[in-house]
């Protein structure tokens, strides 16, 4: 097993992963909620995970990962209601939709992928042991609710302060129930079960309390326990459910157990879409098909998200799409000559599938890559080693060739990137009209003075493998390799 490192949000330090278990490194990742199209701000977190997993197979871990559907809650069943659909035909339409895009993005299907619905048994065990153990109680309007200020670790995954979270008035765990406030004990309080309603219509389960359906919460730990046990050894999900979803994950599913729940916590930052949060009124929420219908190829899509790191705020554009698409093909041109150099033709080639189960010792010219990656999974560094290295294997000695192939075929793997070896290269002076588009529009933020944009459309040159140099009236753009 070759060591991974990860930050870990409930240490708030960069952690080894360590198998609690030999045989598996098992991860529970909190999924869609299948209503509608997911958009790209969901499918980079989904990306993400697909590299860790990804990573952890080529490391010799063997994950067994888990993400969830949530097919019911407010939307899905407000959803179904409108399309004059029951609950699972509609949810089982975008659950549909949903896999598709991801085997679009090649993401890699989890090992198991439990709905909701159909885990209704697990959550009112779980609400059982609570009631049992005095963790929850049946509120004025029939719902049963979690006490939080029984819980003596509240808060300590957001690390908000749990005396602050029980005296506020509103907070976003609250915000939505606000209707129905005088029903609990105190705000902070959640529902494990909600009790039917008229607007749920047919939506409805039997219960020893009653007539209803699951608070959202509850169906992650009592999945995330039914497959992995009551202490796995990664959660994650984008940060937004950090609070109060995972809090409240780790809320029950401790009180139920009495055991640590998950031993490692990991969250993605949220991406801006053209400098903006994504919305609807400003024209920058795109689903994968709206990219699609623009034009990319969902690899291009897929290896722009890669270009942030996952802690780190991300802005997504259709000018590093671009750049994706001219980096592809500048891998692609490598990926053949070091094929050349090592004796391989690229016909061969092509009907080779990458593999990540092979484990491999010596990264050789790709060395700072997989370092990069293993530590704390750090997609752009990576993405520039792997240039960097292909330049390096190109210029080594042919002996190395064989390895390296080896090495760059491993990493494309564990980015999930189908890269085509190809020899219609362009000739080197050729400056792709995307690049050049870039360069351009780089040359004009800096003469209106705006720095910014200026500096990060370097950096997206840099990353498709172009240097630009500064001339008195002007710009020239060099290849990196
Ligand atoms: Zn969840």
């Amino acid at each position: 097993m070759q060591t991974v490192q990860l930050h870990d949000t409930l240490s708030r330090q960069l952690k080894p992963l360590q198998p609690e278990r030999p045989d598996h490194y098992r991860m529970y990742v909190c999924g869609p909620t299948v209503y509608g199209p997911a958009h790209i701000g969901n499918f980079i977190t989904f990306v993400r995970f697909d590299v860790l997993y990804r990573l952890l197979k080529a490391a010799g871990y063997n994950p067994l990962y888990v993400r969830n559907i949530t097919d019911v809650d407010d939307k899905t069943i407000k959803g179904a209601l409108e399309s004059g659909k029951s609950l699972e035909e509609f949810t089982s339409h975008w659950t549909d939709k949903f896999q598709t895009d991801c085997r679009r993005l090649n993401l890699l299907t989890p090992d198991v992928e439990p709905r909701a619905t159909e885990h209704i048994a697990e959550q009112l065990e779980m609400i059982q042991k609570l009631m049992d153990k005095g963790f929850a109680y049946v509120g004025g309007d029939g719902s049963v609710y979690y006490k939080v200020s029984h819980f003596k670790g509240y808060g300590k995954l957001s690390h908000f302060d749990p005396e602050a979270l029980l005296s506020q008035s509103t907070n976003s765990a609250g915000s939505a129930n606000l209707a129905d406030e005088y029903e609990r004990d105190a705000v902070a309080d959640f529902a494990l079960w909600k009790a039917h309603k008229d607007s749920d219509g047919p939506v409805a389960w039997d219960s020893p309390w009653g007539r209803g359906r699951p608070g959202w919460h509850l169906e992650c730990s009592a999945m995330s326990i039914r497959y992995l046990g009551e202490t796995f050894d990664l959660h994650g999900g984008g940060e937004d459910l950090c609070f109060p979803h995972h809090e409240n994950e780790i809320a029950q599913s401790e009180a139920a157990t009495g055991k640590p729940f998950a031993r490692h916590w990991m969250h993605g930052v949220h991406l801006l879409v053209e400098g903006k949060k994504m919305s609807k009124s400003l024209g920058n929420f795109f689903t994968l098909d709206d990219l699609i219908e623009k034009g990319f190829e969902p690899m291009e899509i897929r290896l722009g998200m890669l270009g942030g790191h996952y802690r780190q705020q991300f802005n997504f554009t259709l000018g590093g799409l671009n750049a994706a698409r001219a980096a592809l093909g500048k891998l692609g041109r490598g990926y053949a000559r070091l094929l050349e150099k090592a004796g391989e033709s690229v016909e061969d080639s092509k009907a080779i599938p990458q593999s990540l189960d092979t484990p491999l010792d010596d990264f050789g010219a790709f060395t700072a890559a997989w370092d990069a990656i293993r530590k704390d999974l750090n997609t752009p560094a990576a993405l520039g080693a792997l240039h960097t290295g292909l330049k390096a294997a190109l210029a080594a000695n042919s002996g190395d060739a064989q390895r390296d192939l080896q090495a760059f075929r491993k990493l494309l793997a564990v980015l999930g990137l189908e890269v085509q070896p190809e020899t219609d290269k362009a000739p080197a002076s050729e400056v792709p009209a995307e690049i050049q588009q870039l360069a351009e529009r780089r040359w004009q933020a800096k003469k209106d003075r705006d720095f910014a944009t200026a500096d990060s459309l370097r950096n997206e040159l840099q990353q498709a493998g172009w240097t630009v140099v500064d001339q008195k009236d002007g710009f020239e753009l060099k290849a990196n390799t």
